[in-house]
């Protein structure tokens, strides 16, 4: 039976729900507060660069990915497996990389100080372990004890783990939950960290495409729901089903009841330069440790279309509160040499206070209260691949 659908919230995991269920014959129409679909996923166009709203990337060895992208339609470029870390006492960056996917760096990472050749049989033990990954439950294990537990050296895990996946999870002590640490090690290692030539928004504006223009009703704030309804001010709708497709407070709030066991998100702040000087254009992510700024990448160096001709465009992000654009200059020119970031003119910075759910890892197969289905990343783990998983449960439901 064809059943009339209401989605609230044309994020990832919104659209991933409308596609679903419009492929298996049902009527949706999906409703947003923004004027653009993609949620936390969205590239703005500033004086000819593209800005993603924070850094983000994509892999494309989330399982999901391809069943709701036409992945060359993305035309995706890849980021170097691994990193150039820096070292504060002889101020160089030194490289570490995976051999079997960028032979050219095997000499550098095997003479890498942060890594001893124990270090290094460790993550191939690693990569092995985790290999196709499933990740089904939480493992109640930080990913620090599990890295201790693994055997690594302390100084392995504070000068390549912590900036690296602090970068992933939002958080500097690796407090989130091993087995989601397992699967995204197990992820990164099985595809390259890639971004879209129209930047990372144009992953929902595909998404988009496969619906129709009536699907969609943008500028429309939801005030209240049921499992039957849909409210905006004045007027309402009536439906067969409802889906709440909100981050966890939106949710809450319409809900007016608790969905998960904390409400709150880790932020990231995100500052754009850009720079004539090609000096430092690396496709490698730079990591810095014992700094307010986490990871510096040089989105150029992977898609030239992020910035105008002749121009690099850097992303510096920071895992604090906003800090003022002097203070992260003052570090840039500690690490680069003064002169480089003269250079260096900011564009403009994102604060994003929402932007990753702090979470246990929930994977539950649907989340249903009142009558109503939530889905979205804090129903399952917070990633691209977690939203549209959470979409992709609905086939057994609806
Ligand atoms: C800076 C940043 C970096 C990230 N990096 C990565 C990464 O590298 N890799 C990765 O896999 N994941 C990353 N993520 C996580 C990933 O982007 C999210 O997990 C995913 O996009 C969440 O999608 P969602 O559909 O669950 O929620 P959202 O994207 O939050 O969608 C919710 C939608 O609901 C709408 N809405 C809210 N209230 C209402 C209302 N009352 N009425 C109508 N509409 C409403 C909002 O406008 C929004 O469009 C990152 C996220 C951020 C912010």
């Amino acid at each position: 039976m064809v059943k009339k659908i209401g989605i609230v919230g044309a994020g990832l995991s919104g659209l991933a729900a409308a596609i679903e269920l419009k492929n298996k014959g049902h009527k949706v129409k999906v409703f947003d507060q923004n004027p653009r679909v993609g949620g936390r996923v969205q590239t703005d166009q500033v004086e000819g660069f593209r800005l993603d709203r924070g850094f983000q990337v994509l892999l494309t060895s989330y399982p999901l990915v391809k069943k709701y992208l036409s992945l060359p339609g993305l035309k995706l470029a890849p980021f170097k497996p691994g990193a150039l870390i820096y070292n504060s006492d002889s101020k160089k960056f030194e490289k570490i990389s995976d051999p079997f996917r960028d032979p050219g760096a095997t000499l550098a990472t095997l003479f890498n100080s942060y890594a001893s050749f124990k270090d290094q049989l460790l993550i191939l033990k690693l990569k092995n372990q985790t290999r196709n990954f499933n990740l089904k439950k939480a493992s109640g294990v930080p990913t620090h004890t599990e890295l201790k537990k693994f055997g690594f050296s302390e100084k392995f895990i504070k000068n390549f783990f912590i900036p690296f996946f602090s970068g992933v999870f939002l958080e500097k002590n690796l407090e989130t939950d091993s087995n989601f640490f397992k699967y995204l090690f197990s992820k990164f290692n099985t595809s390259y960290a890639s971004l879209p030539e129209k930047g990372m928004g144009e992953i929902a504006q595909l998404m988009s495409q496969k619906l129709s223009p009536e699907d969609l009703q943008m500028n429309t704030q939801v005030l209240k729901m049921t499992k039957d309804s849909l409210h905006f001010g004045q007027t309402s709708e009536n439906f067969d089903h409802v889906i709440c497709a909100l981050d966890q407070t939106s949710a809450t709030n319409l809900l007016g009841e608790e969905l998960s066991k904390t409400n709150d998100f880790r932020p990231v702040t995100t500052y754009y330069f850009h720079s004539p000087s090609h000096k430092i254009a690396s496709k490698y992510l730079y990591l810095i440790k014992d700094k307010s700024i986490n990871h510096i990448a040089c989105l150029t160096a992977v898609q030239k279309s992020y910035a105008p001709k002749g121009l690099q465009l850097f992303s510096v992000n920071t895992l604090s509160h906003k800090l003022p654009v002097s203070e992260i200059r003052n570090e840039l020119s500690e690490i680069f040499g003064a002169k480089e970031i003269l250079k260096w003119t900011h564009l403009k910075t994102y604060h994003v206070k929402k932007a990753l759910p702090k979470t246990s890892l929930y994977l539950k197969q649907t989340l249903k209260k009142s009558g109503i289905y939530f889905i979205g990343d804090y129903t399952q783990h917070p990633s691209i691949q977690g939203a549209l998983n959470s979409a992709h449960q609905l086939i057994h439901e609806l």
